[in-house]
């Protein structure tokens, strides 16, 4: 039996069919560019990949026509699929597990769109209509947040008016902890021990670092949303919040206008134009000022949460590099741990320079910390949470 996951975000739906147990993918896609004249959907399915381009009006629209092209191509979604697995970014307060969905569930998933307005209304289209699509299949959330809801309280907990954060849910929530938590049980396994003290660094277009002690984690750089922390492909990350203040008085900026500078118009791209990594470094190549100080401004930001955690857990084991940029650029691994043997981290530059798809070390073998580049792999950690809920209800 298959699971189908989707994952429903702002601008693109992802899905992907796959065997909770080998982790092999059997059909995968990608609806693009929603709500624009020239959409389109992608799957690829026994080496072969198929395309349909044409206006898609919403999201409900795109996964349609997936599922049109995934029966077209002989997939019988119907009786093979055991469940749907869904990625919810915000779970707040309320889930911090994966959760089957029914009506209620939606609701409370949609209600935590307050907290989350860029991120819960899409995953909750994607849901409603895979709910249609799929009426009488298990449907499962698993949430974004649900790995940091055991944070420490004092890394949980921003240091404002304690009755204001109570009464609106204001807190450090954490988020892509399906990526961090299955990231840090893979290196657990490959090095062999459950006791290790780890840094994961999750540097994709979105970028978040985690500092995990046996297995749980004791802090994180988002926050109350997914905006705080490190520089990342169009998100500021940490910044004063005296310059949302300053924004709204002195550019007279309404609160949506800055959310859009901070969450689309900053980072990577704000500061060079561009949030792709390989266009960044591209640039970089051709002498671009804007580039390399963009470069710079990541890595500084990088450097400071690995120190910051390091300190947090007295002693560090593995620090291990995720995602797009964590797993293929391997000028940002060798930059973020410049200069760090006097801590007992270095790096070996064949091992760094070398191309690979499979989880691998790249420390020398003196090195104290084992350094660790791990692909991740969200789809299949949401899978088998999935397929675990579902059989354990059965
Ligand atoms: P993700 O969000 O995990 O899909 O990561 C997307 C980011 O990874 C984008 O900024 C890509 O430019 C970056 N990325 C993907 N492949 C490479 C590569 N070979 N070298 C540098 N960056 C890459």
């Amino acid at each position: 039996m298959s699971v189908l996951v989707v994952n429903s975000g702002s601008s693109s739906v992802k899905f992907q069919l796959l065997d909770p147990v080998s982790g092999v993918s059997i059909a995968s896609g990608l609806v693009e560019q929603i709500g624009e004249p020239e959409g389109h959907v992608t799957l690829d399915y026994l080496d072969e990949e198929t395309k349909k381009t044409q206006e898609i009006a919403d999201h409900g629209v795109g996964l349609a026509i997936a599922f049109d092209m995934l029966a077209a191509a002989g997939v019988e979604l119907g009786s093979d699929v055991m469940a749907v697995g869904h990625r919810v970014v915000h779970g707040g307060e309320v889930f911090y597990r994966p959760t089957l969905i029914d009506d209620g569930v939606l609701k409370q998933i949609s209600d935590l769109s307050n907290l989350a307005p860029l991120h819960n209304p899409p995953n909750v289209l994607g849901i409603e209509v895979a709910r249609q699509q799929l009426p009488d299949v298990p449907h499962v959330a698993v949430f974004d947040t649900a790995f940091f809801h055991s944070l420490p309280a004092a890394a949980s907990t921003y240091a404002i008016d304690r009755d204001v954060a109570k009464a609106h849910d204001i807190r450090r929530y954490g988020f892509h902890g399906t990526s961090h938590e299955y990231v840090s049980q893979q290196v657990a396994e490959f090095l062999g021990r459950e006791d290790l003290n780890q840094i994961v660094l999750h540097l994709g277009n979105g970028a978040s670092a985690s500092a995990i002690r046996a297995g749980s984690p004791i802090d994180t750089s988002m926050g109350l949303t997914p905006l705080e922390g490190l520089v990342m492909g169009t998100r500021s990350g940490d910044i004063d919040p005296g310059v949302v203040m300053h924004l709204r008085r002195s550019a007279n900026m309404e609160v949506d206008a800055i959310d859009e500078l901070l969450n689309r118009r900053s980072g990577l791209k704000g500061l060079a134009g561009v949030n792709d990594f390989r266009q960044l470094q591209r640039h970089i190549d051709d002498g671009d000022a804007d580039a390399a100080l963009a470069f710079d401004v990541y890595i500084h930001r990088l450097r400071k949460y690995i120190g910051a955690y390091m300190l947090d857990l007295g002693r560090l084991d593995a620090i291990t590099f995720t995602a797009g940029v964590g797993e293929n650029a391997a000028a940002v691994r060798a930059s973020a741990l410049a200069g760090l043997g006097g801590f007992g981290i270095e790096i070996d530059g064949e091992r760094n320079a070398a191309r690979s798809r499979k989880a691998r070390v790249i420390s020398t073998d003196a090195s104290a910390v084992t350094v660790l580049v791990v692909p991740t792999n969200e789809e299949l950690a949401i899978a088998r949470a999935a397929a675990q809920l579902v059989r354990s209800e059965q």
